[in-house]
């Protein structure tokens, strides 16, 4: 095990607010893909971000049929939680994590263990669905079921509005109120572990000088460098499910 790690177990063992900030690295171990990054499917295939871009969506009741079509088919439903993931449970379960930033929309930290109250999902989820008129939410597979039954661009029911994943689109605007609230919480954080996150999506990727300023030790575990290394106190370029259980002291599986 390299001296980057045992130096981080050892701040990981000492802090007692701990905020982690995750990117799809994380969820690509649980083979969920990328559709965001540098790589991603939205970002290589620009029908895919047609379908996943909020104008087309509300306009076009073609590409809400499609689109309902692929959320019967998404790898989130099928995905199990990582040793990243369980890592990141364990901190909690440690009574360590303060708050963990999410820019995933799976829910897998969830299911992993992590308390919804812990989990701040700045791009939203898609175990949710939400009326784009009146603003009603639910439970993504009650409308899933409709659409299995035959509904190709279900209505919501109480106002008959545009229905969709309750899941940041392109062209649509952060929630405000969370974005302040991991923001708040990298103020508070005395270490932030920023997780397969290649840190480029403005305002999330300012949590990392957000805690620095705030005084926290900054760790970055990502596959390819991002544009805050210089900052970090240590900087990992390892799989996310070998380096997380090694850092919060879980024994090798
Ligand atoms: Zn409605």
């Amino acid at each position: 095990m390299s001296r980057q790690i045992d130096l981080v177990r050892d701040w990981v063992a000492k802090s007692t607010r701990i905020v982690a900030l995750t990117g799809a690295g994380i969820s690509t171990e649980s083979g969920v893909p990328d559709f965001r990054g540098p790589q991603g499917v939205w970002t290589t295939n620009p029908k895919a971000e047609k379908l996943s871009n909020i104008h087309y969506y509300m306009s076009d009741p073609e590409v809400r049929r499609l689109a309902w079509r692929q959320r019967l088919e998404h790898p989130a439903w099928r995905a199990l939680p990582n040793d990243g993931h369980l890592a990141l449970a364990a901190l909690e379960r440690d009574g360590k994590l303060h708050a963990l930033i999410t820019q995933n929309i799976d829910g897998l930290h969830q299911k992993a263990g992590n308390s919804s109250d812990k989990v701040i999902e700045v791009h939203g989820t898609v175990h949710q669905y939400v009326c784009m008129i009146c603003g009603a939410r639910g439970a993504m597979m009650d409308v899933l079921d409709r659409v299995r039954a035959g509904e190709d661009d279900p209505p919501c029911r109480d106002c008959g509005g545009i229905l969709k994943s309750a899941t940041i689109s392109f062209g649509q605007q952060l929630v405000p109120e969370v974005i302040e609230r991991a923001m708040r919480a990298a103020d508070e954080a005395d270490l932030l572990l920023a997780i397969g996150s290649t840190l480029q999506v403005y305002p999330v990727a300012g949590v990392v000088p957000r805690a620095k300023a705030g005084a926290a030790r900054i760790v970055i575990i990502n596959a390819q460098p991002t544009s805050f290394d210089r900052i970090a106190d240590a900087v990992i370029q390892q799989r996310i499910g070998e380096v997380l259980p090694a850092i919060v002291g879980l024994p090798p599986i």
